[in-house]
């Protein structure tokens, strides 16, 4: 008798945090299929980010909302004193790519959005499992806060760029989020930085066969600077990324285009040499304006410093991730794999690979993501879980298909574990912090001082009407 009184009190005393994840599932799966349907485009996620609001609320969290001058950007507390953790979450879907919860090419609206990079689990996972480290608090009465990020526009909007602009990261002490994938993999990574902007040519229209002579072609100057762009790809590093679409090269083809635009991307690894290649992809522009004689007017999009990695707290997940294990499939979500699998151009990851975690080994992906601001200013950690069948890329609509159905659950779910799990060791653990923050310092060096790559420039709220 004595014995079970004692087992009982020490149950009550050392929450489970798994287990804490684990009942918060189906209401975060619910959470994750709504985001999926609503579907909302960068900066306009109102929908989405109510969702995630509500429930935060609903748990006990402060909720700050509109911040850094975003309507759909919003920071969510709870719990005092001790170590401060941050949890991101993403929430918008990109453009064109709407897909049924199915095998096969099939929108669910036509020429609708989809979340074709899974942000849909990212927020919902996420949010499950800081409700679930709130819960822990309050079990354990131990000192710690969680802060959840609500991060609107990911793609192409810079979200957290304006977030970490405005100061709201200063008092985090650790950052966690996550992505969602086609393995499991907690290797510490960098990802390239990235700067866009859209170069606007204004010309003189006339009739292009009677009067030729008194127009200048704004698309003559788009064309011009692509020109020189493209010759200027021989003289970059290796590993830069540079990539362009123009948005709008005049409406008949009578008519000498009055205006047109370009959008370009630079990538690579390094911040600063993305800031010396778009200045020359700048001069190009100013060039091509003046040997056209046309006028151009160059916007800043966005920006992203690269993701840095530290491996301290790399190690930490993975240890985690490695106890969680990986997904296994049903025969039902075989069967779904395997159809889907016949659409994708040769898949670089074996069906049943999403069983395992992939070795801990250092990655450069040549993508970019705004998290990058983020990693410089507080020690980072992010990990990918199976949400989508092996071997799919992001932004596709396969990736659309899986992440609405309960395989894009599973991955969701490991994702919430392995944050909460991960979450609750860095409470009890403030020298690992330590060691995470003296990581960061030496790979800042001794004069880093942040400054965005997108300069002073407001949210570009409307950069996808
Ligand atoms: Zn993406
Ligand atoms: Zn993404």
């Amino acid at each position: 008798m004595a014995i079970g009184v004692v087992l009982a009190s020490t149950m009550v005393h050392a929450a489970d945090i798994d287990q804490l994840v684990q009942k918060r599932g189906d209401a975060g799966v619910e959470l994750a299929d709504q985001i999926w349907r609503f579907a909302e485009l960068g900066y306009q996620e109102v929908e989405s980010s109510r969702a995630l609001q509500t429930m935060l609320k609903a748990r006990g969290f402060d909720l700050q909302t509109g911040v850094a001058d975003i309507p759909t950007a919003f920071v969510a507390s709870f719990g005092s004193g001790g170590t401060t953790i941050g949890i991101l979450a993403e929430f918008d879907a990109l453009p064109g790519l709407s897909q049924a919860a199915e095998p096969s090419r099939n929108p669910r609206v036509e020429g609708a959005a989809g979340h074709a990079c899974g942000h849909h689990l990212f927020g919902a996972a996420s949010v499950t499992a800081a409700l679930a480290i709130a819960d822990w608090l309050q079990e354990t009465g131990h000192a710690g806060r969680i802060k959840v990020f609500g991060t609107p526009a990911e793609e192409g909007g810079s979200g957290k760029v304006y977030i970490a602009r405005a100061g709201l990261f200063e008092d985090v002490d650790v950052v966690l989020h996550w992505h969602p994938g086609s393995s499991n993999s907690a290797s510490p990574y960098a990802t390239t930085a990235n700067k866009s902007g859209r170069f606007t040519f204004h010309g003189k229209a006339a009739h292009a066969a009677s009067a030729p002579d008194k127009g200048r072609s704004a698309l003559d100057g788009v064309e011009v600077m692509n020109y020189m762009v493209n010759m200027m790809r021989e003289h970059v590093p290796q590993t830069s990324r540079i990539h362009y679409v123009i948005t709008d090269g005049g409406d008949a083809p009578n008519i000498v285009p009055e205006q047109a635009q370009v959008y370009y991307y630079v990538r690579h690894p390094q911040a600063e040499t993305v800031v010396g290649l778009f200045d020359r992809v700048v001069n190009a522009a100013k060039a091509a304006a003046m040997g056209t004689e046309t006028e151009v007017d160059i916007e800043v999009m966005h920006g992203n410093y690269p993701v840095l990695p530290n491996h301290t707290l790399s190690k930490l997940v993975d240890d985690n991730l490695r106890a969680l294990g990986g997904i296994s499939y049903t025969k039902a979500e075989n069967d779904f794999a395997r159809t889907l699998r016949k659409t994708l151009i040769k898949p670089n990851l074996k069906l049943g690979s999403q069983r395992v975690i992939q070795p801990f080994q250092f990655r450069q992906n040549m993508g970019s993501t705004d998290v990058g601001d983020v990693s410089w200013l507080v020690p980072t950690v992010g990990f990918t879980t199976a949400t989508w069948v092996p071997g799919t890329p992001a932004h596709s609509w396969q990736a659309v298909a899986a992440g609405g159905t309960s395989i894009g659950h599973k991955g969701m779910i490991l994702a919430a574990r392995l944050i909460g799990k991960s979450g609750v060791d860095l409470l009890q653990k403030p020298e690992l912090i330590k060691a995470a923050a003296a990581e960061l310092k030496t790979a800042q060096g001794p004069n880093f001082k942040y400054a965005a790559l997108l300069g002073n420039r407001n949210p570009p709220l409307d950069y996808r009407n």
